[in-house]
């Protein structure tokens, strides 16, 4: 184990510890240091096995609160992954999108430029806009950031996204790096709609439910956009390598051009590229195999237009590739897990965790 991972007098914040890549990420913290964690979420049902640990002080609040933002800044490592990130809601609830994703990341950024802290804030790979079918692979800092006619409210999410870390890029004395996800995949992701969320989650959740229901998976316009999944456990993979680095002292900074600060990295897996019909193909498969039944008697895929689907204001960016160059220049790092690998156990997960509580209309609360 690296020296810096076994510094107990290290506690890090993470402010949505308790969502999908945070309950990850707090898991690895535990297992793979002597840290201490501070978890700041508004729902810890997802982290119920970590409530009682005692490198763990967890505290329900979001950020909206200025005592809560002070008092996260207080560390010296702040991870933010909070955020609202429910697809449907982009085009429904744009202003309050738009406030989740701005307002409260940058007040938490202003505290952290005050106190020093080092801000790893999670943007998304949406921040590369309406990308074309024949987008090449999107490079941080090169790639143009184009987003759809403001009537398209399903860019408020990329917007405000955007514009955080155009925030955070801007303040001086702000020790920060941003991280562009790209369709991080596997276990406890999003919900199943109507039994432990509502509106429509991303993908992976919505053709998990419509399989274990029985339902025809929905492919939007055809399901001609394409995709690069991630595994989740890649990206925790990722964020120990930027703790590495960032973590090292003085000499990653003089270390010309290899500093993990004040940079955007794209975490994805290129490797890992589909077009959704193809998504939609393998989960049918893989769930055949997992349920022991042919796959011919799993309803087929059914196509639905964007709008019918989402509401009003929805548009699609038709390719995201990233590169993933500059993530294994600075740090080391590259993404291992194929696509097949990730879909089974998330699948697996899903199955085995919503099975009994599939069917629709059993609105239990996600807490
Ligand atoms: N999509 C789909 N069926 C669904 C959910 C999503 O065909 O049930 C499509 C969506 O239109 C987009 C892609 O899958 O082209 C990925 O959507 P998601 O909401 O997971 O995330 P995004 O990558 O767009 O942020």
């Amino acid at each position: 184990m690296k020296s810096q991972f076994n510094d107990s007098s290290i506690t890090v914040a993470v402010v949505g510890c308790g969502g999908f890549v945070g309950s990850h990420l707090l898991d690895a913290i535990l297992a793979r240091t002597q840290w201490r964690v501070f978890g700041v979420d508004l729902d810890f049902y997802r982290i119920q096995h970590r409530l009682r640990d005692e490198r763990c002080e967890f505290m329900v609040a979001d950020l909206a609160d200025k005592s809560v933002v002070e008092r996260i800044a207080k560390y010296p490592v702040v991870v933010n992954l909070a955020a609202i990130c429910t697809p449907s809601r982009y085009m429904a609830e744009a202003p309050e999108v738009i406030r989740s994703n701005y307002d409260h990341p940058a007040s938490l950024a202003d505290a952290c430029a005050k106190s020093g802290s080092w801000l790893i804030h999670f943007s998304t790979s949406e921040v590369y806009g309406r990308t074309s079918a024949d987008a090449g692979l999107l490079v941080e800092d090169e790639t143009p950031l184009t987003f759809g006619p403001v009537t398209a409210s399903r860019w408020s999410y990329a917007t405000a996204k955007l514009l955080t870390e155009r925030y955070i890029a801007g303040l001086k004395n702000l020790k920060w790096t941003v991280v562009r996800p790209f369709n991080f995949v596997g276990p406890y992701m999003d919900f199943m709609p109507g039994v432990d969320g509502s509106g429509i989650p991303r993908v992976l959740a919505n053709f998990s439910s419509a399989l274990v229901r029985g339902e025809p998976l929905k492919l939007v316009n055809g399901g001609v956009a394409k995709r690069s999944f991630t595994s989740v456990f890649d990206a925790v993979d990722f964020m120990f390598a930027l703790f590495e680095a960032g973590l090292a002292g003085n000499s990653v900074e003089n270390d010309a051009g290899k500093s993990p600060f004040s940079q955007a990295f794209n975490v994805g897996n290129p490797d890992n590229e589909v077009t959704i019909a193809e998504l939609a193909y393998k989960m049918r498969r893989i769930f055949a195999e997992i349920k022991c039944v042919d796959v011919e008697s799993i309803p087929g895929p059914e196509t639905v237009s964007g709008e019918e689907y989402y509401g009003e204001g929805y548009d699609d960016s038709m390719r995201r590739l990233p590169s993933v160059e500059k993530a294994e220049r600075l740090l080391g790092f590259k993404a291992q897990t194929p696509i097949d690998v990730v879909l089974r156990e998330s699948l697996t997960w899903f199955v085995g965790h919503y099975s009994n509580t599939s069917h629709p209309g059993t609105d239990s609360a996600s807490s």
